[in-house]
């Protein structure tokens, strides 16, 4: 599986169309890595999560091919219903809910939430009585780019209670939920997990609650920039022979964010301005660390960064165009002698970059065109 890359010619010609800075998304891309997760993770049905890229394009083509949706706030439920998604795809997966995101649930029908605290349940049963409630635990990875474990999830040995609080309550205790963390490099942590929710299942059964949901969360990865690349194939065999053998008989879910948009979003950005600093040459980029480079930031992320002009290299530092110190995007990256008005082409930049992007110092956000309709 290649991920999704412009030619120099096809930068051109997006070029001649948009100004830049602009990003290009594949939904051909998308689709393919959603069915590649379908075919190798058979077990789990898939609910993508839409913070990572909300991009209304993406949330259909997803919508078409059947996904379900990992939501985390009424602003993304609300965004779902408007393009006629239901509510019985959704699933709210954010552990402490907010007052317009149980409002909303509330008046859409979502019946699908995630939990790690017992203040959680007199909310819930407030406003969504009778909801199939997952228990989050934390889990033990080291292997992961992004934790997700110190702020979210319950040791597992409060989970049995926090089940048993929800039913008294009139909720449905319905099952486990875990993420292991963004960008987990190995299996390991998702074997690990499943073990500890197998006898979780087992303990609950024995005190009479029958679950039948397991939520194994996201974190599946893409090929870094720099770095060893994940064996994506072994990783999600290994996952579904475990679901198979210690779940055969329960619905799984997964929350793939990441996997689905990470490397089907291509971002075009030019030099806008230049600098000799400590004899070192300085590329002003119209887009930085508050826009679509938010990631570096937010994602501990590195993006693959292509030049079209050639030449003898030099270390040089690329940077956004706004009035931070902090807006550096790369540092000593050899490049040929850039001139302004020359383009970059960054690649694998689909998740979390937009998503986190704000419009500091009045740049906007950059648009995304989908590539499958511009190139006809
Ligand atoms: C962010 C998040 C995801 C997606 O994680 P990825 O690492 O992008 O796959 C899934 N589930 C929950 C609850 C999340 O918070």
């Amino acid at each position: 599986m290649d991920n999704f890359k412009l030619s120099e010619q096809e930068v051109q010609f997006l070029i001649s169309r948009f100004r830049t800075p602009f990003l290009v998304v594949s939904l051909e891309k998308v689709e393919e890595n959603y069915r590649f997760l379908r075919q190798h993770l058979p077990r789990a049905q898939i609910c993508y999560a839409m913070k990572s890229n909300s991009t209304t394009a993406i949330l259909r083509r997803l919508a078409s091919l059947g996904s379900n949706f990992d939501v985390a706030s009424g602003g993304e439920m609300r965004q779902l219903h408007e393009l006629g998604i239901v509510a019985s795809r959704m699933i709210y997966a954010n552990p402490v809910k907010d007052f317009d995101g149980l409002g909303t649930a509330q008046h859409l029908h979502v019946r699908r939430f995630t939990f790690d605290d017992v203040s959680e349940v007199p909310k819930m049963a407030q406003y969504v009585p009778g909801a199939d409630v997952l228990v989050r635990i934390s889990v033990h990875n080291s292997g992961a780019l992004v934790d997700l474990n110190s702020k979210f999830g319950t040791e597992p040995e409060e989970a049995l209670n926090l089940l048993k609080t929800a039913a008294q309550a009139g909720l449905n205790p319905a099952g486990i939920c875990f993420h292991v963390g963004s960008q987990s490099m190995t299996s390991q942590a998702y074997e690990e997990a499943l073990g500890v929710c197998r006898e979780l299942f087992d303990a609950a059964e024995d005190s009479g609650i029958h679950l039948t949901n397991l939520d194994i969360g996201g974190g599946f990865p893409i090929s870094p920039a720099n770095g060893v690349a994940p064996d994506i194939t072994q990783m999600l065999e290994t996952i579904n022979g475990q679901l198979d053998r210690l779940f055969p008989d329960t619905s799984v879910w997964c929350e793939p964010g990441r996997f689905i948009c990470g490397t089907a979003v291509n971002l075009v950005a030019s030099v806008i301005g230049i600098k000799n600093r400590g004899g070192k040459p300085w590329y002003i980029l119209n887009e930085g660390i508050y826009g679509a480079f938010s990631g570096i930031l937010f994602d501990h992320w590195t993006y693959p960064l292509t030049c079209f002009a050639s030449g003898e290299t030099i270390p040089s530092i690329v940077a956004g165009p706004s009035c931070d110190g902090i807006d550096v995007l790369y540092r000593d990256i050899p490049l040929p002698r850039l001139e302004v008005g020359d383009p970059l082409l960054i690649t694998d930049i689909g998740a979390y970059s937009t998503a986190s992007a704000t419009q500091f110092n009045g740049f906007p956000i950059s648009r995304t065109v989908v590539w499958e309709t511009e190139k006809g």
